[in-house]
Formats: structure tokens, C-alpha cells, sequence
């Protein structure tokens, strides 16, 4: 507790002093001694409040609010939201590294590497901000001194924590603890067996750019099966997807793919494997969804014709249902970071499609 900050840390520890330190000792000891001390009211009912008070006060109130504005960050440090009051960012930096500057992105606001976490790391920071957003966390807290890390889930953090370093090779299997303390999802502590497929991610990774697809291309996975879902509950790798072609569409941004990279595969809207009888999705009608709010199917009675956009069914273009298998590998991506339980993605973006099991084959942990 008394680490709020990480100079007050160094401070509390003889073995980090150097000789030329010494003087700053005996008041270090006094610090230390005062929270000792109190340790019972920082481990008691409302003891956190005392935290957050004693991090506050250590850095100076002027100096947070300055720190908590730098970079586009919100006052006040801890705001209140759905009735409760949250951990910003800002305060999470507060806590780890005694300064609240909240960017824990790999890059600044002008583009240039974000290097403010080198060196206050001995824990780290997985977000899933970082799929969501595609905004990489800082090299820093991705690959903390030591492998802890703190897991923001969006609405919430939580800890994981492996007992010995994390192996970066492809195929490579370690157990990672991870504590969950609030309700609904905790308090619960979970361990999780971790198949490392690809390896780990040392550094940050960019995010992709969105390229015009080209017609025959997927352009958008509909939804999952829900037959599927039903008959595999949580093995989105069996399930069928439905899915929508890119039609030319002059009107679309988006840059050109360049000449150099993969090129993505293309489907036949005719193919008979991807079929499916009865009522139809009309590709033009949902792609106009959100202008006429209707959500509904073309009738079955009705195969060859929309009559909502007065169309053959040729004209418009229907949706295709393809195994998980046969997406390209950037759909199967977006499909796992759906369709997985939320500490899924968010583990990935270190173990990028990693296998998480939990030992004694109970659900995995919320997040
Ligand atoms: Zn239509």
C-alpha cells in the first residue's frame, strides 16, 4: 500500500537503496512504519477508500488533477457510473507507478512510442480495449518484470498471474492463476491451463487497416448458427456462420488492398455447399438495415423475389452459411473474439488464439 508510489516503493526497500541513498532511509522507515501501522485499516471495511486517499495524497491533489488531464484523460479519479463509483485508468497509473497519467497505449498522441511505462513495470496490463479499440497497450505492460497482469475487461479489472516466467514459444503450456474479487463473476479464483498456439507477443502489434473488399469477398459475418450453438454450447470452432458477400459498391470508402498483400478468398454466391432453404436474407435490404429498421427475412413462399426492395433474388444477393473451418483466417478471428468468453480475447492480445481451459472444467472466469 505504501507503493503507491514507485518511489516511495524504492524508498521502503533497503535492498534497492545504494549507499548514496542512506539518508533517505530513516525517513523511508518511517513511511513504511506508518502504514504497518495501519494495515488493519487499509485490510479492513472501507480500507480502500484509505488507499486511494494515501496514493492521492503522496503524489499532491494539484499534481494528480494536472497529470489526470495530460493526456486526454477525465477528472475526477474516480467516477461514478451505473451506481457504483469505477477505477479510471488514471488512478489504476496512480496506483501502479505513483503518476496519473493514463495512457497505457503503445503509442503517444502524436504517434511516437509510448516508453512512460519502462521501468514501472513489475506488474503489467492486458486490455481488452486493445480488440475492441485496436489500440495496442504499451511494450512495457504487455511484458511486465514480473507475469502479473492486470486484465481490464472493459467494465472492470481483475488479476492474472502465472508462479514462474511465461514461455513465448509457439505450443507452449503454462497454468495462470487468475482472481476475480467482485460480484456477479467473483469473488473466484480460477486456474487456467494455457495452450500458447502462436507463442507470446513481445511487442505491440499495429492495428489492421480496413481495406474496400472486393466483391465475392466476405464482407460481413451475420450471425453464428443458432441450431449450432445450441447442439455445441461454446465451441464456436464447430459452428456454421451466416454471412454476407462485398458487392461492388462504388459509394464504399476504404483504401485499396495493396498489390503485396494476401489476397483474401472469394466465394461463389451460386456454390451449393453454403446454401440454405426457406426464407432468405436479401443482401441489399440488410445492407440498409439500420436506414429502415427491418431486420426481417424474404418469406420462404416468396424464393426468387424481395418484394421489400423490389428485386429478383439474383439482382440482390442472399446470405451463404459457412462452416467456421472455411473462413478466412481474419473472419475466424472476429468470429473467436465474438463468440469467446470475454477473458478469451483479452488473453490473446499476449497469447494471440491461445487454447484457455480451466483445470477443474468449470466455465471460464468472467472478467
Ligand atoms: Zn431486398
Amino acid at each position: 500500500m505504501a507503493h503507491a508510489s514507485t518511489a516511495a516503493a524504492e524508498d521502503s526497500c533497503p535492498l534497492l537503496l545504494g549507499k548514496n541513498k542512506l539518508p533517505r532511509h530513516r525517513e523511508a522507515d518511517t513511511s513504511e512504519g506508518r502504514v504497518v501501522e495501519r494495515i488493519a485499516d487499509f485490510q479492513g471495511p472501507g480500507g480502500i477508500i484509505d488507499l486511494v486517499y494515501s496514493a492521492v495524497f503522496t503524489r499532491g491533489i494539484e499534481k494528480v488533477k494536472q497529470e489526470c488531464l495530460l493526456e486526454a484523460g477525465e477528472l475526477p479519479l474516480v467516477p461514478r457510473n451505473f451506481d457504483c463509483w469505477l477505477c479510471s485508468t488514471e488512478l489504476l497509473s496512480l496506483l501502479m507507478r505513483g503518476s496519473a497519467l493514463g495512457n497505457v497505449g503503445a503509442h503517444t498522441a502524436e504517434g511516437s512510442p509510448n516508453t512512460t511505462w519502462d521501468g514501472h513495470n513489475t506488474i503489467g496490463l492486458l486490455s481488452k480495449s486493445e480488440k475492441d479499440k485496436g489500440v495496442p497497450i504499451a511494450d512495457a505492460l504487455k511484458n511486465p518484470l514480473t507475469p502479473v497482469w492486470i486484465l481490464h475487461g472493459g467494465d472492470h479489472f481483475t488479476v492474472a498471474w502465472c508462479s514462474a516466467a511465461t514461455p513465448a514459444e509457439p505450443g507452449s503450456k503454462f497454468l495462470l492463476h487468475h482472481w476475480n474479487g467482485l460480484p456477479p463473476g467473483g469473488p473466484r479464483l480460477a486456474d487456467l491451463e494455457i495452450t500458447a498456439i502462436k507463442g507470446a507477443i513481445s511487442h505491440g502489434t499495429s492495428p489492421s487497416k480496413f481495406y474496400k473488399p472486393e466483391p465475392g469477398e466476405i464482407e460481413e459475418v451475420v450471425q453464428a448458427d443458432p441450431d449450432d450453438k445450441t447442439d455445441f454450447p461454446g465451441q464456436y470452432r464447430k459452428w456454421r456462420y451466416e454471412v454476407m458477400l462485398a458487392f461492388d459498391r462504388p459509394d464504399l470508402q476504404g483504401e485499396q488492398r495493396p498489390v503485396d498483400a494476401l489476397p483474401e478468398p472469394k466465394f461463389q454466391q451460386e456454390d451449393p455447399r453454403y446454401q440454405r432453404p426457406g426464407a432468405w436474407r436479401c443482401c441489399l435490404c440488410y445492407d440498409r438495415r439500420f436506414k429502415t429498421m427491418d431486420f426481417s427475412l424474404v418469406p420462404a413462399d416468396s424464393p426468387d423475389w424481395c418484394q421489400k426492395c423490389s428485386r429478383s433474388r439474383k439482382e440482390c444477393g442472399w446470405s451463404l452459411w459457412i462452416p467456421f473451418a472455411e473462413l478466412p483466417p481474419k473472419r475466424q478471428a472476429w468470429c473467436m473474439s465474438q463468440y469467446a468468453k470475454k477473458i478469451e480475447p483479452l488473453l490473446w492480445t499476449k497469447w494471440p488464439e491461445a487454447e484457455i481451459l480451466e483445470v477443474s472444467g468449470r466455465e471460464l472466469p468472467d472478467c
